[in-house]
């Protein structure tokens, strides 16, 4: 028997079965591909351009572009798309979704980033041909100071590596200031909350202001390794963390001391 659709009156073909009563231009009016806000909210880092989105921190790979990095990531983050299954309609991320093809184009403009969103996939298994739909979202961004560098501006440390030596020249010491600035970089890539705060360049070495305490026992570490510094930790209490249900606080000191 032959159907027809509910809302055309056009009559099914072998080649253009009706979707779920209706015929496949019906269908595609009546179930777009794309679910997006018209609008979102980016939240961005003014100081080192991180963004958060999914619930995690992200450090953009370009400092110069990126705001529409996260503007990219937003939009893909909020992006749905319409799957009609037998168990009902679903909406689904776009990697979730089979034989979608999907392309974002971002473009600043007046401190917003407007997305360009196409995308190329079918709503339902028995469609004919793909739905192809374009639509454009405008991200803003809302300008925050991350975690890391409200703590970073406030000088926050939980240690002080201390280098010390008699064969500490001016040479000497930018070459290990340098060694361990690097070797800090490399950690942070892993571990955001690891930093150097401060350094303080002294005639008798170098004091460094160290998040985490970890950090600076693995700096003091690379000096032994290196040069065969000789290692000294010492912890000073410094009173109760009470955020953490009174959790002793300490200072801890780690001394560096570079063989003669
Ligand atoms: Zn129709
Ligand atoms: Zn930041």
């Amino acid at each position: 028997m032959r159907r027809f659709c509910y809302r055309c009156g056009a009559s099914e073909t072998e080649k253009s079965p009706t979707v779920q009563g209706l015929c496949q231009t019906c269908f595609v009016n009546e179930n777009p591909l794309i679910i997006a806000p018209a609008e979102i909210e980016v939240n961005i880092c003014s100081r080192c351009k991180a963004y958060f989105i999914d619930k995690m921190w992200h450090e953009p790979t370009n400092m110069d572009l990126a705001l529409e990095e996260a503007a990219r990531a937003a939009v893909l983050s909020e992006l749905r798309f319409a799957q009609l299954t037998p168990a009902g309609m679903k909406s689904l991320r776009n990697h979730e979704v089979k034989g979608l093809e999907l392309s974002l184009e971002t473009k600043p403009i007046a401190g917003e980033v407007i997305v360009d969103v196409h995308a190329r996939g079918k709503v339902h298994e028995l469609q004919v041909s793909p739905q192809v739909e374009h639509l454009t979202i405008t991200a803003k961004p809302r300008w925050i100071t991350c975690k890391v560098c409200g703590l970073l501006s406030a000088g926050h440390h939980e240690a002080i590596l201390q280098v010390r030596g008699k064969i500490m020249s001016p040479e000497k010491r930018q070459e290990i200031k340098l060694m361990l600035e690097q070797f800090a970089e490399e950690v942070r890539k892993k571990d955001r909350f690891a930093f150097i705060s401060k350094i303080d360049e002294k005639r008798e070495g170098l004091d460094l202001y160290v998040n985490p305490a970890g950090l600076a026992r693995r700096m003091a570490s690379l000096l032994k390794v290196k040069f065969g510094a000789e290692i000294v930790e010492t912890a000073k209490l410094i009173g109760m963390d009470r955020d953490r249900g009174g959790v002793r606080k300490f200072k801890i000191s780690v001394l560096a001391r570079l063989p003669d």
